[in-house]
């Protein structure tokens, strides 16, 4: 796959699943806008782009916030005349039984994994509905999918990730935008990294594949769909979960 003259916008790309999405893109000649809350995070993952030799800007926008989005996608603009490849990749999990749950856990996951994908899907809308291309590329869970205990929060925003993607893929299909979502299962992270072993063993068993995902797994799935490859694909969820949820 071949990303050159292309360029990608990669949400939460200072670690994990998102930094290697934004390294796989860049590898294969895009350039690359690198969000993320934390400056030192992202920073590394901008000099690894330079040093493949491709363009990168740093933005520290919030993905919560209309505001910092909006000014994120004029810098993108301004930088690189246009955004192709869309990633919401970032997210964050504050797991609690739903008894137990405070009203601070729900908001803030709500805030980051929901609005943050409807605040900047609104914003790559609007810039790549001036072009006529874009492909954008959700990321949601198999959490989204099956439900998970703990994760009331976390469940309903990644399904919610997931009607936002088939909404906005019947909305902007007239502008040659494309719209997926890729569902993962369990990825070895710094999101998943706190997991005790006996969860992360008694999850492996449940995976037919038998072990945890990696997040080059997750990357591939999102370059398919951010390539020409799945042009007559959009308003699918792509579950790269190793058989744990069909
Ligand atoms: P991760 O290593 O924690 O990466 C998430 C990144 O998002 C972090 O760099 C984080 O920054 C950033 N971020 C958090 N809040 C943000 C905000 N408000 N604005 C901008 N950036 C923000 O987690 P990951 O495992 O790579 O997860 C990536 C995506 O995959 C998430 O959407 C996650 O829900 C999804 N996912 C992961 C798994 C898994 O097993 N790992 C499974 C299913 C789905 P800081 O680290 O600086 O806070």
């Amino acid at each position: 796959m071949d990303f050159t003259g292309k360029t990608a916008l990669v949400t939460g790309s200072g670690s994990g699943i998102g930094k290697t999405i934004a390294l796989q893109l860049a590898a294969r000649g895009a350039d690359i806008v690198v969000n993320d809350v934390s400056q030192e995070h992202a920073k590394a993952t901008v000099e690894e782009i330079e040093n493949l030799g491709r363009s990168a800007v740093l933005c520290c926008a919030n993905v919560a916030s209309r505001t910092e989005v909006q000014e994120m996608f004029e810098l993108a603009k301004e930088k690189f005349g246009k955004v192709d490849i869309v990633v919401n990749n970032a997210g964050v999990t504050r797991d609690n039984f739903l008894l137990k749950m405070t009203d601070q856990e729900w908001d803030l996951v709500m805030d980051v994994n929901l609005k943050g994908v409807f605040n900047c899907c609104r914003s790559a809308a609007a810039l790549m509905s001036e072009t006529g291309y874009g492909k954008i590329i959700n990321i949601s869970s198999a959490s989204g999918q099956m439900g998970n205990i703990g994760q009331v929060n976390y469940a309903a925003s990644k399904g919610g990730v997931i009607s936002i993607t088939k909404t906005l893929a019947k909305e902007l299909a007239r502008y040659n935008i494309n719209v997926n979502a890729v569902a993962p299962g369990f990825i070895e992270t710094p999101m998943t990294e706190t997991v005790p072993d006996k969860v992360k063993d008694h999850l492996k068993r449940q995976i037919p594949l038998g072990r945890a995902g990696s997040p080059e797994d997750i990357a591939h799935a999102v370059l398919f769909l951010a390539s020409d490859l799945s042009s007559y694909i959009t308003g699918q969820v792509v579950a790269s979960n190793g058989g744990m949820y069909m």
